[in-house]
């Protein structure tokens, strides 16, 4: 495995070097509850190899994007969510706080309409 980046909190998540409650795992991709929950069901999904917004993945990564996707529905039929909702917040501007991207996967309560 490639060196691990210790400035990046979500690197060390995935190297075990620093715990999480993990839900999901395969060779590409963890996913594991968020420390601070905005719902009753509240996940974040991550690309195992560092990146660090979506506007970083290249242009060939498309299939990555989509597994990132694909593992939200996953996870949310999993936990038997009967709705939820994915967002992943893109640099400062857009709420970004941990530079490796992420989506989140939030659910278990109505949520509400307001996005921003
Ligand atoms: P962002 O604002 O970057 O889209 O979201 C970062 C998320 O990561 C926040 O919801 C925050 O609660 C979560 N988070 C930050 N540090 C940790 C951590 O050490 N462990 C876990 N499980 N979640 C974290
Ligand atoms: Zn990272």
């Amino acid at each position: 495995m490639a060196e691990v980046d210790r400035s990046c909190l979500f690197c060390r998540i995935v190297a075990g070097e620093l715990p999480a409650d993990r839900v999901y795992e395969d060779e590409e991709l963890l996913a594991f509850k968020d420390i601070h929950p905005q719902a009753p069901f509240h996940c974040l999904v991550i690309p195992k190899a560092h990146v660090a917004t979506l506007n970083d993945f290249e242009s060939d990564q498309g299939a990555l994007v989509g597994s990132l996707l694909l593992t939200a529905k996953r996870i949310a039929a999993d936990a038997g969510l009967p709705g939820y909702r994915v967002a992943m917040n893109v640099n400062r501007e857009g709420g970004q706080v941990v530079f490796h991207a992420h989506l989140h996967v939030l659910g278990g309560r109505p949520l509400k309409g307001a996005l921003g």
